[in-house]
């Protein structure tokens, strides 16, 4: 494929490197790393601190964005003075001369609303499910008027749209490089994510008490009211926070874990927490929704168990000894390797850019 120019969009919701903007962060590092290294020319916009690592970024100034997830159906769009959002898009404008396509990872409303206004074609990496009327309508409009445009990271995820046949897989990957596989593990099991009610954190404590198996929780304290609120419902649980770690050192503490706990009360749009175990070897248990049900073999790579119980999540825990962990390294090496789905963003671009020629020919 001929050499891109990409613009790469973050969310306005936190800094790169803060943890706040959950798996968007690893996903455009990813994606982001794996395409300049198929030698694409990649620059990333993100809010003023963020880190680029190393590669090309422009920083722009503004008051965050609060996250979509924490508003009701009919919330309205909300944009405060001086938003980091609508100041990275008006980057956006000034520069999009200079580059062939633009990759947003935003979920919010005036990406998608500047879309048709856009002399760019504009690809948007949709993060979450269904979660707000206007978040809905304005993304369905875009799907319908830019045709393939809307990318998914899970089929569960399109199926929370009334859109779901218009949104392109496109899965998830990471460098397998970056984590080490991990035969032995220790005792414990872990929890790793966002601790924030949509986590349903609370249904892996209560495991853990139940079962008397010691419980590692890593992640960004996002909630710290739901978090004390635990602590509080569960005062003698053998949990512990370890804290919000950099990849290297979460990959360090994941391969010790005999399981990872998935226990979302949303529809986890994928779960990058899901493949990052599984490349230490580590199975995973998972309520059977969302991405981890489409990620984890029943039986193979993990355990997949009825949402909400807890007598499921403790079942699955005294049968990790049928899992082999290499099985579920090489789940994630087959499917959702880098080099894997970079072969898929690149085959979206390819259709994208094609699809943009031929209706410029049209007009
Ligand atoms: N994460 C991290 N350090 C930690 C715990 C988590 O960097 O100590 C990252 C993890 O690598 C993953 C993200 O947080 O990429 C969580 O993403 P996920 O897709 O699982 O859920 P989201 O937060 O997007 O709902």
């Amino acid at each position: 494929m001929n050499s891109l120019r990409l613009l790469l969009v973050s969310s306005p919701v936190g800094l790169l490197g803060s943890g706040l903007t959950g798996g968007i962060e690893l996903t455009l590092r990813n994606i982001a790393g794996e395409l300049a290294g198929r030698g694409h020319h990649i620059t990333i916009v993100a809010p003023q601190g963020s880190t680029g690592w190393g590669m090309p970024l422009v920083e722009i100034a503004g008051t965050l964005q609060s996250s979509a997830q924490t508003q009701g159906r009919d919330a309205p769009i909300i944009i405060p003075a001086s938003s980091v959002l609508a100041n990275m898009w008006d980057y956006v404008r000034q520069v999009q001369g200079e580059y062939d396509l633009i990759l947003n990872f935003a979920y919010d409303w005036l990406p998608f609303y500047l879309t048709p206004f856009l002399r760019r074609p504009v690809a948007h990496l949709v993060s979450m499910g269904s979660l707000t009327d206007a978040m809905d309508e304005i993304i369905e409009k875009v799907a319908i008027e830019f045709p393939g445009t809307i990318g998914v990271h899970s089929q569960a995820q399109a199926k929370t749209f009334t859109f779901a046949d218009c949104c392109r897989w496109l899965g998830n990957g990471i460098d397998l490089s970056d984590y080490d596989f991990c035969l032995e593990p220790e005792s414990w099991v872990g929890w790793v994510g966002r601790i924030a009610p949509e986590k349903g954190l609370e249904d892996a404590v209560a495991a853990s008490k139940l079962t008397g198996v010691p419980l590692k929780i890593m992640g960004v304290l996002q909630d710290k009211g739901y978090w004390q609120k635990i602590l509080w419902d569960y005062p003698d649980a053998p949990i512990g926070y370890q804290g919000f770690f950099s990849t290297a050192e979460l990959q360090k503490r994941l391969g010790q874990c005999r399981a990872l706990l998935m226990t979302p009360r949303w529809v986890e749009a994928f779960g990058n927490v899901a493949i990052e175990a599984l490349a230490c070897g580590v199975p995973v248990i998972a309520y059977c929704n969302g991405g981890p049900a489409e990620i984890v073999e029943d039986g193979k790579t993990g355990f997949l168990v009825e949402p909400n119980s807890i007598g499921g999540l403790i079942d699955a825990m005294g049968k990790l000894d049928e899992i082999d962990r290499y099985t579920c390294r090489q789940r994630v090496a087959a499917m959702y390797s880098n080099t894997a789905m970079g072969d898929r963003m690149e085959q979206w671009f390819n259709d994208i850019l094609s699809r943009n020629l031929e209706k410029g020919s049209r007009e």
